[in-house]
């Protein structure tokens, strides 16, 4: 699939990243091993290229680029290993011990490098397949009330959508997003909020299940997967709710659709970045009905058939239990049915 960032075809279908599990970021019996002290400057040329199976150990890469770092006069060589940045893997999922790197499966995100440097490390380190810069404030939608203007990272080279997969009781899903325009989410052996969906639809057995603030739609996709008739994914976000539409699509397999078709072009939406009215953004074909908007959720009951469903309501601050509890009792006002926080 093509990818709405790099042009490229980085997207692949829900399967074929599955089927790099976990084989993905395991070693050969060649492969290098030398754990390195992140507290600390690396010891000098301590890396080496790739093994001949193709991969590296993530010190290894990260000693390369702490390296390019000096050579372009960004780092000192003073710096401990760890301010090199953070890794987001491609495809995350739990890994239990250090990933061995193959080519294109790191997003780094680092605070230092300008975009000339960010581009000598997408060229020369292979397993480098973009590089954002990050800042100290989070990605995307942060505010419910949507008083404050949602702010991106800065892609400085490379592409940076990622996948991650998510274990669910009906197998894997696998979500896609650009790491610099949402929040980040590590896959953990145990997710809670999937669960606590998982529970809520085999007890209420919904027709309907909206997912009202549905971020990358890791939980909405989680519903369809699990067979509900009809499912609705909303989020105010463009990038959120493109995302969500484009993964309605990368895990079209697990569905009971012919086509999913989507109505907006990523760029396009980020001019009108933060949603109000509902805009259908995406929707399927068959005898299983997905519906994607962009808009306040607020809003969305003009959208919502008057027959019971059952949302799920993931704000992103949860830690206000007065606020929380009147979100969901101005929702329960508007639409019929069940409303639950995961
Ligand atoms: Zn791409
Ligand atoms: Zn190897």
């Amino acid at each position: 699939m093509k990818c709405p960032v790099c042009g490229d075809d980085c997207v692949k279908e829900a399967h074929e990243i599955i089927g790099l599990i976990p084989a993905v970021f395991t070693r050969c019996k060649d492969c290098r091993m030398k754990i390195l002290d992140k507290s600390v400057p690396p010891p000098h040329d301590v890396y080496h290229g790739p093994c001949r199976c193709g991969k590296r150990f993530i010190d290894e890469v990260f000693a390369h680029a702490y390296t390019l770092l000096v050579r372009e006069g960004i780092f000192t060589g003073k710096e401990p290993l760890r301010e090199v940045g953070s890794p987001l893997l491609h495809p995350g999922y739990p890994v239990i011990s250090p990933p061995f790197l193959p080519k294109d499966s790191l997003v780094l995100l680092s605070r230092y490098p300008d975009k000339a440097a960010a581009q000598k490390m997408v060229d020369e380190i292979p397993e480098i397949r973009g590089v954002v810069r990050s800042g100290d404030f989070i990605p995307g939608i942060v505010d419910p009330a949507l008083k404050s203007t949602p702010r991106s990272y800065e892609l400085l080279a490379g592409c940076d959508v990622r996948a991650n997969v998510f274990p669910t009781k009906t197998g894997p899903v696998v979500i896609y997003q650009q790491q610099s325009t949402i929040h980040i989410e590590f896959p953990r052996g145990y997710n809670p909020k999937i669960s606590s969906v998982e529970d809520r639809i085999a007890r209420v057995k919904p027709e309907w299940f909206v997912d009202a603030c549905c971020g990358a739609g890791t939980l909405g996709i989680t519903g369809a997967r699990l067979g509900v008739p009809h499912v609705i994914l909303n989020d105010t976000w463009y990038a959120a709710a493109f995302w969500a539409a484009y993964n309605t699509g990368v895990n079209r397999e697990f569905f009971r659709i012919d086509e999913v078709k989507i109505h907006a072009e990523y760029a396009k939406m980020a001019e009108y970045p933060v949603g109000v009215e509902p805009v259908l953004v995406a929707e399927t074909n068959g005898a299983q009905e997905i519906r994607v908007y962009q808009g306040d959720f607020r809003k969305l009951h003009q959208v919502i058939p008057k027959v019971p469903v059952l949302a799920v309501i993931d704000l992103f601050d949860k830690s206000d239990r007065v606020a929380s509890g009147m979100v969901i009792r101005e929702w329960m006002g508007q639409v019929n049915g069940e409303a639950f926080i995961p």
